[in-house]
């Protein structure tokens, strides 16, 4: 044993804490992912090695055959995993393995409930990397030595997972770290070559440099123990250079798992090779949930990125647009420089090209789930919907194929369930509907109920119900699909075009003639409120609606620019009333100016009420009220 000094014992960060309590609680009937979880670490410090040593050679001084290293005893009820990586310095493992650095960790943490089913698979999404190994172990020593450092500034770091760790600096001869797993009583299970080497065939064959176990061979005449000889159990290749037909789903799965950090299954992936011009290969899956920090500026996003097999950069996020920000993947170049930075990647015309491929392979895998499996996709559509409606205002160039892909809940939709298609849509459509017809609002029972669609209704025409607080945004990037284009059925004077029979146009076009008379009489009523009073024909049941101008502001987007601080330009909304609802026959025949100013006023707040917005003088609407509500007693 080696000399220890300046021996300190640090307390873990609250989250770290929390996060060993709760894996130790959640995740003890998946226990064996704990080797899964480390062998990933050391894989990827031997890709960080290897990239290093591109530019400085003599970081291999010691050993350039890159390998894990897996051992056990069945005595001491120990397994070791030893990689000769790049290694942590003291900082190092004092940073790594006593913190978490991921932005947003701490409100992730409140969130758990404590019911420990449900928080399993919180803590999947999260992604628990290192700190599993205290899973099976009630301690564990990690010993390391950064790559390049002098053989004195070894890092012996050791905790039992509770509180607080240990580190003390050692001398270490050899690069890369060794961990020892000191096995909880009852896991000795572990300690033992035939488990290990089928938890590493299950979980870790696609790992891409040699896994070794110890090989059981007979000691020679005269030794008393026999020499170690170590075996490879993987097949020590990387996945994507293997030919499709050859990798079995559960290799893609579990190659995924790998470089997503992620628990669960992907929901779909796509394998690919490209020859010609430009050389890559990629393979790309879309996770089946979100990550917790899908909305966190700083979440890590983009695809690792190897050029020539060579490991270059975790994040690479120039190959795919913001709104695929979700897709987790591999890119292996042999077109870019092994010395590629992010800057480069930024102005490099070859990866232009390379991301509107991937951008297409992304969408087109999408498009396929959608088709082939519906269930899978609306489960997709849940958990990145929000960040797909994104797409439109970002990529242009696949404005229609984004479109083909968003989901909507609608008016002959599933109860408020975003699963209605545009091309679903369009299928059931009216005879002679040339139109996509929508309707935005804040909440789904508001819009549900919205007099907006009353005529919709009458007629059995679809509406589609946009509720997000990105939706009206968002339709302002869409003006058709399909040669169809989009009508908000709140704004402007409503067309239903082909919809109407010429009678019905005749009938309307002589109803408001009639009416001009009441139109005259509301608007110096109304004054200032209003930019127009006209007679409606979309409605049937209510009395009176608002409508938006052409041109206006919506609702939602009038309160994200307020939000955000932005002035908002004043518009004055569009006042129609139903000429067959009593209460406009009653206002019609009424004599008494005032009488008439009050109704039309209270009319033309409920419409506001109705349409989800709030009113700008309260008090004045109660005061009008009460005061019909009083002559109406008398
Ligand atoms: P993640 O791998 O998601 O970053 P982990 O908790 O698994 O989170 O590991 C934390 C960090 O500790 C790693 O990012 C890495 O910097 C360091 N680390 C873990 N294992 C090793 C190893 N075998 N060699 C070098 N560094 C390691």
């Amino acid at each position: 044993m080696s000399v220890e000094t300046q021996k300190e014992t640090l307390g873990f960060q609250t989250e770290v804490k929390q996060l060993l309590h709760l894996m130790i609680h959640s995740l003890y009937s998946n226990k064996e992912i704990f080797l899964r979880e480390l062998i990933s670490n050391a894989s990827d410090a031997v890709d960080k090695l290897r990239f290093e040593a591109l530019s400085k050679p003599e970081l291999l001084e010691g050993g350039a055959e890159l390998k894990i290293r897996v051992s056990f005893d069945k005595d001491a009820k120990t397994v070791t995993l030893e990689d000769n990586g790049i290694g942590m310095s003291r900082e190092d493992a004092i940073t790594h393995l006593g913190t978490i650095a991921k932005s947003g960790t701490a409100d992730f943490m409140k969130h758990l409930s404590g019911d420990q089913k449900k928080d399993s698979h919180l803590i999947g999404q999260f992604g628990v990397g290192f700190y599993s190994a205290f899973i099976v172990a009630d301690k564990v020593d990690v010993f390391s030595r950064r790559a390049g450092a002098d053989a004195s500034e070894g890092v012996h770091w050791s905790s039992k997972g509770e509180g607080d760790f240990e580190v003390a600096t050692v001398e270490k001869a050899e690069r890369g770290t060794r961990i020892v797993l000191h096995l909880k009583s009852g896991e000795d299970e572990f300690a033992d070559g035939w488990r290990l080497r089928n938890i590493i065939k299950k979980y870790s064959d696609h790992i891409a440099l040699p896994i070794e176990l110890p090989k059981e061979v007979a000691a020679a005449e005269g030794e008393e123990k026999p020499a170690v000889e170590w075996e490879t159990v993987n097949r020590a290749s990387a996945l994507w250079t293997r030919p499709r037909t050859e990798i079995k789903d559960e290799e893609y799965q579990e190659f995924y798992k790998h470089i997503a950090h992620d628990f669960e299954n992907p929901l779909s992936w796509s394998h690919n090779k490209v020859e010609g011009k430009l050389e890559y290969s990629s393979l790309l899956y879309v996770p089946t949930r979100a990550p917790f920090d899908l909305y966190q500026r700083e979440a890590p996003k983009g695809l690792k990125l190897y050029v020539q097999r060579v490991f270059v950069m975790d994040q690479a996020e120039s190959f795919l647009p913001l709104y695929l920000r979700f897709i987790k993947g591999v890119v292996d170049s042999n077109d870019l420089s092994l010395n590629v930075s992010r800057e480069i990647l930024q102005k490099d015309p070859i990866i232009d090209s390379m991301k509107s491929a991937l951008t297409k392979r992304v969408l087109d895998m999408l498009e396929k789930l959608a088709k082939n499996e519906p269930e899978q996709y609306k489960g997709f559509w849940k958990n990145f919907g929000q960040v797909m409606k994104e797409g439109p205002a970002e990529d242009f160039a696949n404005k229609e194929k984004i479109a083909g892909l968003l989901r909507f809940a609608s008016t002959q939709g599933e109860e408020g369930e975003q699963v209605v298609g545009l091309a679903e849509y369009l299928a059931r459509a009216k005879e002679g509907q040339d139109k996509i017809y929508y309707l935005t609002g804040e909440t789904y029972a508001q819009v549900k109920n919205s007099p907006h669609l009353e005529v919709f209704r009458k007629k059995g025409i679809e509406v589609l119900l946009l509720t997000d607080r990105i939706d009206e945004w968002l339709m302002s990037y869409l003006s058709d699909f399909d040669g169809k284009s989009f009508v908000d059925v709140a704004r402007g004077d409503l067309d239903l075009g082909n919809l109407d029979s010429e009678e019905d146009k005749k009938a309307a076009e002589e109803v408001a003639k009639s009416k001009e008379g009441l139109v005259e009489r509301l608007k110096t009523a109304l004054g200032d409120s209003v930019a127009e009073v006209r007679v409606s024909h979309r409605l049937t049941d209510s009395p009176a609606i608002l409508a938006i101008g052409e041109q206006d502001l919506g609702m939602q987007m009038r309160q994200i620019l307020e939000a955000s601080g932005q002035k908002v330009p004043d518009s004055k909304p569009i006042f129609e009333f139903n000429p067959a609802h009593p209460l406009i026959e009653k206002l019609d025949n009424e004599q008494s100016d005032e009488r008439f100013g009050d109704l039309s006023h209270i009319l033309f707040d409920q419409a506001a009420l109705a349409a989800g917005d709030s009113l700008k003088d309260p008090a004045a609407y109660v005061r009008r009220l009460n005061k019909l509500l009083v002559e109406l007693s008398v």
